[in-house]
């Protein structure tokens, strides 16, 4: 041992000189056995053993000579004879990703730089697949403090790093459909949104996708097909889109997709276009064929964007306005949908605040027999009673009231409104007692947790007798969650009130379900009844709906009789009871009640 490093000799030149030895493979080879070499115990592996499963390697630096344990060759598959006492045994097998760090550590330690020497990196094995190490090591210095020797362990982590990977993956990406989450999906989108300040006059697109009516096959055909359709979509959204682009699952039936590099608004489209085309084609899945469609918003970054966020929000509202549209289309952000999208928010809180200042109205639409005009009825219509605005129809408000889920506590007061003043006017005559009070239920009514128990409650604490009260459903409602609702309309015939099918015609109903069921009227939708004569479509579609509601035993009422031949016509296919202008419009209770009291009479 001759060579040891000189001590005048600079840390650059140790430097290179280390660096040299760990990637030089043509040193001669003393090769002693390494049975006598670990044998020979002493300080090295006082440093270096860790426990029976590491392998143990020993490197005297200034002989260029490296000692492998025979579990360090076993690890990597070798026999002893298969291995020499060389360190370029070693460092020939480390992946060239990691090589630069381990020589760089074990430099540093020998140089004096770091207590100890530690490094994960990976190692060909002899069947040619990467293993993860953890190597650690200990220099020994002479008087001089100069590292003449190097010893340590190797611990096999390829388990541990495997499983690290696969938390690391499961952090970032959606379980279902293995594509990247809204935590990766926002970390690309603000490094894209970095890349983009250095860049002034490249852009990209944000795409926010929702699949149409996805709720209708998760309830029907059950989650585990709801499951299949959306990994279906998610590899078709997949196949629509570059390489380079990300496609993300936000969550439920909501995707994500940036569009990077890309010429402009067009560029974008065209990728929605052909996503859209790609759904368009059934999926079969295991025991169905479906059809689906999706819904997009588009957003384009423009210099005003600063938050990732932004660009999310934004892509979102242009999908809603997508949604509202119609669906299966796309729509792109403009500037207006914020503001709409700023006054439904006003509209949302100024609605609140009527709630509790009690700003509501019911007004009363007389509901009659076709042959003689006479009452049968009447229909709750709510009002607003806006301090400045005057009297806002429910068109201009309910849509946000059910948006927002206010519906629920406003549709609870129209219940027990519309009951106590039923139950007020039934108490004027006999006759009286016999007319009908229908209350209008929106979708999220329907679904709402405490519907029942508020009929209930509305019922018991206006004395109105159960049979008096009809509750008014539409088709789309129910058909959305056939199964559930079939269920749920029961229980609300068993309170023993009575159950309309609203603007019948206007959606899109099963027969099988309709069928199904508890329903006693089928009101048929103005827009039927207000184009009707006897040589039209129309006219066809009021007689096949009557034909339809007396083949399922139910009664008939047409909605929206302006013009008194609309009656004789009705009559004449056989529809008993109507309502609309021509025998009146929606009254104030007070008015209403002159009806009431002429029944009387
Ligand atoms: P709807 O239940 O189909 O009510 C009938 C609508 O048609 C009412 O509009 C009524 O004023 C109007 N109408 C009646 N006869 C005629 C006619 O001859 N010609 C024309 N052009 N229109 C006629 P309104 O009061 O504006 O209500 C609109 C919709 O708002 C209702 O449609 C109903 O779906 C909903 N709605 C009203 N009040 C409530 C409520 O308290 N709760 C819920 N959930 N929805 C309500
Ligand atoms: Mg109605
Ligand atoms: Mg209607």
């Amino acid at each position: 041992m001759t060579s040891r490093w000189e001590p005048r000799r600079t840390a650059a030149d140790m430097r290179t000189d280390v660096l040299r030895r760990i990637t030089d493979s043509d040193i001669t080879d003393r090769n002693p056995t390494i049975s006598e070499e670990f044998a020979a115990g002493g300080e090295r592996f006082a440093l270096a053993v860790k426990g029976a499963n590491d392998g143990l390697w020993d490197w005297d630096v200034s002989e260029n000579v490296m000692h492998f344990s025979r579990r360090w060759h076993s690890m990597l598959g070798y026999e002893d004879a298969e291995i020499a006492a060389r360190p370029s045994e070693w460092f020939q097998r480390i992946h060239p990703d990691d090589l630069d760090a381990v020589r760089g550590d074990i430099a540093a330690h020998l140089e004096g730089d770091t207590p100890h020497f530690e490094a994960e990196h990976r190692v060909r094995a002899k069947d040619g697949r990467w293993i993860w190490v953890l190597a650690r090591g200990l220099a020994c210095r002479d008087e001089r403090d100069c590292a003449y020797r190097i010893a340590g362990s190797m611990t096999n982590i390829t388990r541990q790093k495997e499983v690290e990977e696969q938390l690391l993956h499961q952090a970032f990406h959606d379980g279902l459909t293995g594509l990247p989450n809204r935590a990766l999906f926002m970390d690309r989108l603000t490094h894209a949104l970095r890349r983009l300040d250095r860049k002034p006059d490249a852009t990209l697109g944000l795409l926010f996708l929702d699949v149409d009516r996805f709720k209708v096959v998760n309830d029907s055909l059950g989650h585990s097909l709801g499951d299949e359709l959306l990994r279906a979509v998610a590899r078709r959204i997949q196949r629509s889109v570059r390489p380079g682009d990300t496609v993300a699952r936000l969550g439920g039936d909501e995707f994500t997709i940036l569009v990077e590099d890309v010429e402009g608004v067009e560029g974008v489209i065209r990728v929605s276009d052909r996503i859209q085309a790609a759904l368009a084609e059934p999926f079969d899945l295991a025991t169905h064929r479906v059809f689906a469609s999706a819904s997009i918003g588009v957003v384009m970054r423009t210099p005003g964007y600063r938050e990732p966020e932004e660009l999310l929000r934004d892509a979102d509202l242009a999908m809603y306005r997508a949604k509202n549209r119609g669906r299966n289309r796309h729509e792109v952000f403009t500037p207006q949908m914020h503001s709409r999208a700023m006054k439904l928010m006003e509209l949302e809180s100024a609605l609140r605040g009527a709630l509790e200042r009690d700003e509501f109205r019911l007004h009363y639409q007389p509901i009659v027999k076709l042959s003689d005009g006479s009452l049968e009825g009447f229909e709750a219509l709510i009002r607003w009673e806006h301090p400045t605005r005057g009297l806002v129809s429910p068109a201009d408000f309910l849509p946000v009231a059910e948006e927002s889920g206010l519906i629920v506590p406003i549709g609870e007061w129209v219940l027990r409104e519309a009951c106590r003043q039923a139950a007020e006017w039934s108490l004027l005559s006999p006759e009286a007692a016999r007319l009908h009070m229908s209350v209008n239920l929106s979708g999220r009514q329907l679904m709402s947790p405490t519907l029942i128990e508020d009929v209930r409650s509305a019922l018991q604490d206006s004395g109105l007798d159960p049979a008096l009260l009809t509750l008014e459903i539409t088709e789309n409602v129910v058909m959305e969650q056939a199964a559930e609702a079939t269920e749920l309309l029961q229980r609300i015939k068993d309170l023993g009130v009575r159950l309309h099918m609203d603007d019948f015609g206007t959606g899109y109903s099963s027969l099988a379900y309709l069928r199904r069921f508890p329903l006693d009227t089928l009101k048929i939708d103005r827009s039927f009844v207000n184009d009707m004569s006897a040589d039209n479509d129309d006219g066809a579609i009021v007689r096949a709906i009557i034909t339809l509601a007396h083949t399922l035993k139910l009664d008939v009422i047409a909605e929206g009789i302006e013009q008194p031949e609309q009656i004789e016509q009705l009559r004449a296919l056989g529809c008993r009871h109507g309502q609309g202008y021509h025998f009146s419009r929606p009254l104030p209770a007070d008015d209403a009640a002159q009806w009431v009291r002429r029944i009387a009479a």
